[in-house]
């Protein structure tokens, strides 16, 4: 028989910290050591490894009872791995492969993983696979410990089943025992459609009338599903025609309004401007009220000086008359004034000569 399980790798295992690899070479391998030094649980990761479900198989009681658990050298492992390695260069199990690996991980929070050559997979696909030969879980290829005694203890048909499990026949059986039930269970469907028949046949020609009936509401159902469909195309290429043509229009107006909104724009500069023209003409026409309310002001300031000038005029005009009236006996005043005062520069003059010769007679008595 040719060799096909070629290596077991341990990490984490239980007792097994460091990774440790065990390489199966021609003929028996057999695992010596003392007692409580593992041996048994080399035999457990075998076990785990394809998938066995029960902790109680596997001596311990949780997923965390598999993860090494420390030591006084170590700390304990975060997470468990075992690695089976199969040649398969003769291709007894069903895989494109020539050498297949099979993993199960288990991590403290109870999670655990299947990997087939590397990849990720789900249990069941691991469990198929290995039933398809021979070496699905629980089956009695490994012979645990106290196994032997149990064996020989056993009844001849449970042996039996022993043997047949140990040669990958129990999963066949199993195969055939499942196949039988379903045939049974199809057996008893059968029954209970032909006890539905003989229930049904009575009723026969109403059920097809129904039938009929059905049918022809199927047929007016499709022939009003295509008229329908007809009418609501026809509807659709008109709505569609006339969202062109208005998105059309749209554009035309949109374009429109652009132009028409670029002139407002032009339209608003000239109002401003106009406005601030008629702003300054307020302005200068706000000045010039000024300038002719002053003007007014001052034609009334003069007409008012005309009018004193006038009245003034007026009283000039009657003095002057009345100097006028008194002009002659002015003018014979001043005749006779001026007679006066020549007479009286005569006399000056005759006083003076006096004066002279009383100042000449004063000097010459002196
Ligand atoms: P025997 O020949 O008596 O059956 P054995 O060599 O088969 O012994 P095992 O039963 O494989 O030994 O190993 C038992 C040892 O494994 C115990 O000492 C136990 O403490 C240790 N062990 C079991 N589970 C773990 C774990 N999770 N972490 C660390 N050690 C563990």
């Amino acid at each position: 028989m040719p060799l096909r399980l070629k290596q077991l790798e341990l990490h984490g295992y239980k007792t097994f910290a460091t990774k440790t690899d065990f390489q199966f070479s021609e003929g028996i391998s057999a695992i010596v050591g003392p007692n409580g030094s593992g041996k048994s649980n080399i035999v457990d990761s075998i076990r785990w490894v394809l998938g066995e479900q029960s902790y109680g198989l596997l001596r311990g009681k949780k997923t965390e009872d598999m993860i090494f658990a420390g030591s006084e050298l170590r700390p304990r492992a975060g997470m468990a791995q075992a690695t089976l390695v199969f040649d398969n260069a003769d291709g007894w199990l069903p895989i494109e492969f020539s050498e297949v690996s099979v993993a199960r991980r288990a991590y403290r929070d109870g999670q655990n993983e299947y990997l087939l050559n590397g990849q990720r997979v789900r249990l069941r696909d691991i469990s198929e696979l290995l039933a398809k030969c021979g070496l699905a879980e629980r089956t009695y290829t490994i012979i645990g410990q106290g196994l032997i005694d149990t064996a020989l203890s056993l009844k001849s048909d449970e042996r039996r089943a022993l043997f047949e499990e140990a040669a990958g026949i129990g999963v066949y059986r199993n195969k055939r025992e499942d196949a039988l039930r379903k045939l049974d269970a199809t057996q008893r469907n059968l029954e209970r459609v032909l006890d539905i028949l003989a229930e049904i046949r009575p009723r026969l020609r109403s059920l097809e009338r129904q039938a009929q009936r059905a049918r022809d509401y199927d047929q007016v159902k499709d022939d009003l599903h295509g008229i329908l469909k007809q009418w609501y195309g026809f509807h659709w290429h008109q709505a569609v025609a006339e969202l062109d043509d208005r998105q059309a229009r749209a554009e035309v107006a949109a374009a429109e309004l652009v132009e028409r909104q670029a002139r407002q724009e032009n339209y608003d500069q000239e109002v401003a401007g106009l406005r601030a023209q008629i702003a300054h003409t307020r302005q200068a026409l706000n000045a010039e009220r000024q300038t002719a309310s002053q003007l007014h002001a001052e034609d009334e300031r003069l007409a008012r000086e005309l009018a004193v000038a006038d009245e003034r005029l007026r009283s000039l005009a009657e003095q002057g008359q009345a100097l006028s009236a008194e002009l002659p006996a002015l003018e014979a005043q001043e005749q006779e004034q001026a007679e006066r005062w020549q007479a009286a520069q005569a006399e000056a003059a005759r006083l003076q000569a006096e004066a002279g010769d009383a100042q000449q007679q004063t000097q010459a008595a002196q």
